[in-house]
């Protein structure tokens, strides 16, 4: 989606999904056209370019965009320098390796400062000139959207200082793409794979056991060998031709760490690769003749004294969008069901994981408005969806429903509005519902793990 505006030229933008054979692939976009050779000889490769330096960068979608260059290096197989780029003002998930037929020739002589405030000034104009009322609500679905980096300055110091650390560490992500079952899929973050795969930029994991090589051969004979067909553990959930398997961490720490790793390449925050024990996963697979194919998954603690229900939530890029994030969201309210626990998931969410969430809640919300009549309370309403109130009230709040009178939130809602949400598009009905019955499944208590907090950063490991 780009919108533009007339008045100010601004352009907002949403990433499309990073699939597989998507057009963004380099080797797909190159050369392809008269401008684009002209554009080449423009660019004449004198030695690579410096480190730090800005420079109006264009990005796949043919938009010029201010960046910083973060790191160099020489592609042996093509025979020319590639830049990883940071561009201004936007999510870290979109920072990627370009060629130098991508970056114009002089160097972006703006001061990023000046460049920023002139880009926040053209933004607030659009928002002003707009014909209705942006409401704070629509701004920060604007943010999530459109990826919006928070900046350093809108951040509490410690926030600031862990944030600049953990950016410093995870800067430059080498490994460019994953091949995983018939997908080839473009990475998103950097992931501490070992150091000897830190270089290259592409690896293959075997769907089924999640064992990674880094050559093609290798990666080869291991699925001429490999007799896995399915993830490891139970099947807790058996649908058409969806299953979840409860993987425990304890009997298939590999399996569970490979996961990690292999999530981190879409994730930017996850603190979890290596101290996989006090986690259970639940991973989603879509089941044919050939074997079960991976999804998607959530992890969530043993024995979490926060009440959280999922630690780490992530679809895998080809299928994302296509609502099996909140099937397995709809899962882990299922299991707390069961539990007879009121639940959230960990934060932070991820802008990706803010709108699956906020959706479910959504939509869990109005189906039970919907068919109420008389009056509900918001603790009424998280016993009956193991959803906190916190989370209840934050979801009525973004669709107007709740006033706060005489000292407490009190819920207003008429079947009006309920009528006229439950019809609008952001609403819908999700694709997938989770089947109570279909769930094989009883709580379980497992032995809270002696020793420090699991909550600190994580550390990265180098080799
Ligand atoms: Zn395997």
């Amino acid at each position: 989606m780009v919108v533009h505006h007339s008045a100010t030229s601004v352009t907002m933008e949403v990433d499309p999904p990073r699939n597989a054979n998507s057009p963004d692939d380099p080797k797909m976009a190159n050369g392809s056209s008269e401008n684009e050779k002209a554009e080449d000889s423009e660019s004449s490769e004198d030695g690579p370019l410096d480190v730090g330096e800005h420079y109006l960068v264009r990005r796949y979608d043919d938009t010029w965009h201010p960046a910083e260059v973060l790191h160099t290096r020489f592609n042996d197989q093509e025979h020319h320098f590639e830049y990883y780029v940071h561009f201004e003002g936007y999510n870290r998930r979109l920072d990627q390796w370009v060629r130098r037929d991508r970056i114009m020739n002089s160097r972006f002589d703006i001061s990023e400062k000046t460049w920023k405030q002139k880009d926040v000034n053209k933004i607030s104009d659009l928002l002003n000139q707009s014909d209705r009322k942006i409401t704070r609500n629509q701004k920060r679905r604007h943010d999530e959207i459109n990826h919006v980096q928070m900046s350093y300055a809108d951040m509490d110091p410690t926030t600031a200082a862990l944030e600049k650390e953990h950016e410093a560490i995870t800067k430059i992500k080498y490994i460019n793409k994953v091949q995983l079952g018939k997908y080839e899929i473009d990475t998103w973050y950097f992931s501490p794979f070992p150091a000897e795969y830190q270089k290259e930029s592409k690896i293959w994991i075997c769907e089924y056991c999640l064992k990674y090589s880094k050559l093609e051969k290798s990666f080869k004979y291991h699925m001429s060998q490999c007799t896995w067909r399915q993830p490891p553990g139970v099947e807790v959930y058996h649908k058409g031709s969806l299953s979840i398997w409860e993987v425990n961490s304890s009997q298939h720490k590999m399996y569970c760490q490979n996961l990690c790793l292999l999530a981190k390449l879409f994730l930017d925050h996850k603190t979890l690769y290596f101290d996989v024990e006090p986690f259970l996963f639940y991973v989603l697979c879509e089941v044919d003749k050939v074997g079960a194919h991976l999804v998607g998954y959530f992890s969530k603690e043993k024995d979490s004294p926060d009440c959280n229900n999922v630690a780490c939530i992530l679809t895998m890029p080809p299928f994302q969008r296509q609502g099996y994030g909140k099937l397995l969201i709809a899962f882990s309210y299922e299991l707390s069901k069961l539990e007879g626990l009121v639940a959230s998931p960990e934060k932070p969410l991820s802008d990706l994981g803010k709108l699956s969430y906020r959706s479910y809640w959504s939509w869990v919300l109005l189906e039970i408005l919907k068919n109420t009549c008389g009056s509900l309370s918001i603790k009424d309403l998280s016993g009956m969806t193991s959803i906190t109130q916190t989370d209840i009230i934050s979801t009525l709040q973004s669709m107007n429903m709740v006033k706060y009178w005489k000292g407490q939130h009190v819920i207003c809602v008429t079947p009006k509005n309920v009528e006229q949400l439950v019809s609008s598009e952001q609403y819908k009905r999700p694709r997938f519902i989770i089947d109570a019955n279909a769930i094989k499944w009883t709580p379980k208590k497992y032995n809270p793990r002696p020793g420090p907090s699991r909550h600190s950063r994580a550390q990265y490991l180098a080799s």
